[in-house]
């Protein structure tokens, strides 16, 4: 049953239907769990999420980054379809099935570097994270790890420790994890010398501060993420990852990159170190990989992974049959549609009428990111201030047009648009309307 490509307002956004299921939300879900736009889903395809009122939306978020081939996508329901006929679960660390494995060969086959690598698989972003520190530990014998203001790394103890912004993510949820240490990131916007010299300077700061803050021999991994995600799509100066690589294999400190929310194809590389020819030692990757269903995995180099004793990674569901045959068909249609083709198409599309509403209003400070993975910050007009309240407005108008759209960033001033990469040119262009329109009525 596809979906008809159409944004379609039928009612108020949120409507009625929507509003009542709220309440019941209300009444029994835990107020801690949030929503962006409390609209209820009946159905979902392509650029377009259809709610309980007959309203069509525009999909500028595809549920943070998770469904870049397409919601309900043809070949991972059918995939799904199959496989949850012929088994649901044994538990892979019981009686073993193919398709994990087969997953584990694709991994090994698409992540950067020609080494030998090896897999393991788990159910989220966070415990993908987790699990590569505790590779990296082993493999190390050390305990320091070393993350970027502004890293988002996910919301268990490990990671919470990781994430640097307080709000929502850690307020009153500690003590959380220790050694576990935070450096500057190379942020070109607000480095406070300016961009051009932010790699440099960024670098030496990080190298200055792990030596005589932590100590190279104590530390064990240091996680960065290719862009931030929800630390506002920052991307770090250029040759500034390159570097702390680099740096990194010199002192045999393992360097984990975070691709869950850059990966499969989102930024137009299967993942976004390609971009600057960097070779992580270990990768986790979850969100886009599975076309919806929960996986996640930590990839790296062979003589790492292989440092864990037998039975020291795992968890009841790692790597569930189901969501391994929605990888395995999510990635088989990354290739034959040429997704990655699809998400520079999506930045030829967006970035130039994005160019220009950061030309014509001066609250837009900066406009970044790469392929189908784009933000613009905004600030107090003629100033760097974050300007969150205006973040917040432009937001609320775009989602009462039937535009779904997310924010992010420490100062909550960033607009970030993660469309799915199978949507058509015409909702896009409908979507960059309704932003336009947005900011002539608030900014
Ligand atoms: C979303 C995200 C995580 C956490 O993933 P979950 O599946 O939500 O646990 C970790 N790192 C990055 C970069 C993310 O975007």
């Amino acid at each position: 049953m596809a979906v008809d490509q159409r944004r379609i307002l039928q009612t108020a956004i949120p409507g009625p239907r929507s509003e009542q299921l709220h309440a019941r939300k209300g009444a029994a879900v835990a107020s801690g769990v949030g929503t962006t736009l409390p609209v209820y889903v009946e159905r979902a395809g392509g650029g377009i999420v259809v709610d309980v009122d007959g309203n069509h939306l525009i999909d500028f978020g595809s549920g943070i980054a998770v469904v870049s081939v397409g919601n309900a996508a043809p070949r991972v329901v059918d995939a799904v379809q199959h496989q949850v006929a012929d088994f649901t679960h044994t538990c892979f660390m019981v009686t073993p099935y193919e398709e994990y494995v087969a997953v584990a060969e694709k991994l090994n086959e698409l992540t950067p570097g020609p080494h030998d690598k090896r897999s393991a698989l788990f159910n989220s972003g966070a415990e993908a994270v987790e699990n590569a520190v505790k590779i990296a530990r082993h493999h190390t014998g050390r305990q320091a790890v070393v993350a970027f203001d502004h890293a988002y790394h996910g919301r268990t103890n490990l990671t919470m420790a990781l994430t640097a912004k307080n709000m929502p993510y850690k307020n009153g949820f500690g003590p959380f994890a220790g050694e576990i240490y935070r450096v500057p990131m190379a942020y070109p916007y607000r480095w406070p010398t300016g961009p051009d010299n932010c790699a440099d300077e960024a670098f030496e700061t990080f190298v200055t501060q792990v030596h005589s803050q932590v100590g190279e021999q104590n530390t064990a991994a240091v996680i960065i993420e290719p862009i931030q995600g929800e630390g506002g799509f920052v991307v770090p100066a250029p040759g500034f990852m390159a570097r702390v690589a680099e740096w990194c294999a010199i002192h045999r400190i393992v360097f984990i990159a975070d691709e869950i929310q850059t990966g499969f194809c989102r930024t137009g590389d299967w993942f976004a170190c390609e971009f600057e020819g960097v070779v992580p030692d270990l990768i986790t990757t979850a969100k886009g990989i599975a076309g919806g269903l929960p996986l996640a995995a930590v990839t790296g180099r062979a003589e790492m992974m292989d440092a864990v004793h037998t039975g020291g990674l795992g968890g009841t569901y790692g790597g569930n049959p189901v969501a391994c045959a929605a990888a395995l068909a999510a990635i088989e249609t990354m290739v034959a549609d040429d997704l990655c083709g699809s998400a520079k198409h999506i930045e030829s599309v967006m970035r130039p009428r994005l160019a220009a509403l950061a030309e014509k209003y001066d609250a837009v400070g900066d406009l970044r990111g790469r392929g189908a993975m784009l933000a613009v910050e905004l600030v107090e007009p003629g100033t760097k201030d974050p300007n969150p309240a205006l973040t917040a407005a432009i937001t609320s108008a775009c989602h009462r047009e039937g535009l779904i759209t997310l924010t992010a960033g420490t100062f909550g001033n960033v607009l970030r648009f993660l469309p799915p990469l199978v949507i058509g040119d015409e909702l896009l262009h409908e979507g960059l309307d309704i932003l336009d329109s947005a900011f002539a009525a608030s900014a």
